[in-house]
């Protein structure tokens, strides 16, 4: 019966084929992979693997009636059906059995494109992530390469490709691997060889089975073997179409434990950076972790934790989950910036590179001159002192607006008429002075 089922499905599925009622892609990636299962009074159950199967399909069922109709040799009406709800129906519908053991669905829940914040630092990663579950038979870009420091959300991304494909495209085929793992299971396959045949070239072929081969941290592939059978799979794959999607803490021309033809390769493809979010960005993140629980924290810790731990999106979620459960041991009414100081306050405060503060123009001036904080605010009325310290007023006036008076005193306590004069002089030496100008456009830039 089943065989029969099969066999008329086929012959259905090539006729509309052959009819090309659809995109050559879009046939093979979702509606080629559908079961008919059942013809009872006249309806017909087709089972879909992913909901972009039935919307392709429900916009063309007339055509699929009309044909199965015809095929059949009586009029039928058709059921799509999900494959979930086909198996509960019809257990003994055999389902394929997959044999490959690399092939688990072993990714984090919490790791989806729904939970993952787009930003400027990240939205191209993301686009091209997205992308990579939605295109035909041929990857747009092979090897897909993200790298980024640690914590910026390089793993949550392959495993939101792995929730995705495991949900939206059920029969599409993923392996994902963080790299130590790759060579311990190699290292193990090599060890058992004498005992149980070549046990590393069954490792090769299950590695081969995919059409996504996700592999995580590829700067801990350090192993020389392990890269070889790396290199191997890695050609085999791309040769036949499968997508690469690789992450890595460093640039992909620093990975110097690689060997160089690996290197060369994963930059053949589309290498993207991934860098820290934005104020903005960091503050969406929290808000999604709070997710209904925004009431627990004032906006201005979610500030306070945005500037000042953004560098690493985990610490960040660290910080805010520590203070969470301060809250449970403390009971306040709400997590405000007092108490979020208090219980972070050991903690290290990562100074934010942007945040620019008359003690930042400080520091940038004294480098540019290569003279010292003290140089700067000391009664020396050496020409370069002096100029360095008329550019300090200049700048803490132009990029900061604060008044003479707060400037004179973070400047050696000098009167608010001392500054005047010391900005009056910085604008007339930008005027006539060349290497002035260009002295302050240096550490304008620098500190921007
Ligand atoms: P990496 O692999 O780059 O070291 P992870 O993917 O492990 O970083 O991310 C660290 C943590 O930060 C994870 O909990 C992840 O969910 C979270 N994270 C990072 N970036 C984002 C983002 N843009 N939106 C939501 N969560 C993020
Ligand atoms: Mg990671």
């Amino acid at each position: 019966m089943a065989t029969t089922l099969e066999m008329l499905w086929d012959s259905v599925l090539k006729k509309i084929h052959e009819a090309q009622y659809f995109d050559e892609q879009d046939f093979q990636v979702w509606i080629q992979k559908t079961t008919l299962f059942k013809i009872e009074n006249d309806s017909a159950y087709v089972a879909y693997r992913s909901s972009i199967t039935k919307a392709i399909m429900e916009r063309q069922l007339a055509l699929f009636e009309a044909t199965l109709s015809e095929e059949w040799g009586n009029p039928v009406s058709l059921i799509l059906i999900e494959q979930k709800e086909m198996e509960q129906m019809m257990p003994e519908v055999v389902v394929e059995q997959r044999t490959n053991t690399l092939l688990e669905n072993k990714f984090n829940p919490n790791y989806t494109f729904e939970n993952f914040i787009e930003g400027s630092s990240n939205k191209e990663a993301y686009a091209a992530c997205f992308a990579s579950c939605n295109q035909g038979s041929h990857p747009m870009f092979n090897p897909l390469m993200l790298f980024g420091n640690s914590g910026l959300g390089k793993t949550h991304l392959l495993h939101a490709v792995g929730n995705y494909l495991h949900a939206e495209r059920p029969e599409a085929k993923v392996i994902y691997m963080y790299s130590g793992d790759f060579v311990s299971i190699l290292i193990e396959a090599m060890k058992t060889k004498n005992i149980h045949g070549n046990t590393v070239d069954k490792v090769k072929e299950q590695l081969l089975d995919c059409d996504y081969f996700l592999i995580d941290d590829i700067q801990n592939l350090q192993h020389n073997s392990s890269q070889e059978v790396f290199f191997t799979v890695y050609n085999k794959l791309i040769e036949k179409g499968s997508q690469i999607i690789i992450t890595s803490d460093i640039h992909p021309k620093e990975l110097s434990n690689l060997q160089s033809r690996l290197i060369s390769r994963f930059t053949s493809g589309l290498a993207i950076n991934i860098s820290k979010p934005g104020f903005e960005t960091s503050k969406a993140i929290l808000k999604k972790k709070l997710d209904g629980r925004e009431d627990l924290v004032t906006d201005e810790v979610l500030d306070y934790l945005a500037m000042s731990y953004s560098s690493d999106v985990r610490d960040l979620e660290g910080k805010l989950n520590r203070l969470i459960f301060q809250s449970t041991l403390f009971n306040p009414d709400v997590i405000d910036l007092k108490f979020a100081t208090e219980h972070l306050g050991k903690e290290p405060i990562v100074e934010q590179k942007n945040e620019l503060t008359m003690k930042t123009i400080k520091r940038s001036v004294s480098q540019f001159y290569g003279l010292s904080i003290s140089d700067l605010e000391g009664k020396s009325r050496l020409k370069a002192i002096m100029n360095a310290r008329h550019i300090c007023v200049y700048l803490s006036r132009e990029l900061l607006h604060l008044p003479y008076m707060t400037i004179g005193k973070k400047l050696g306590k000098r009167d608010h008429k001392t500054i005047q004069s010391s900005y009056n002089r910085a604008k007339d030496l930008m005027q006539k002075d060349q290497a002035f100008e260009i002295a302050v456009h240096k550490i304008k830039e620098k500190l921007l």
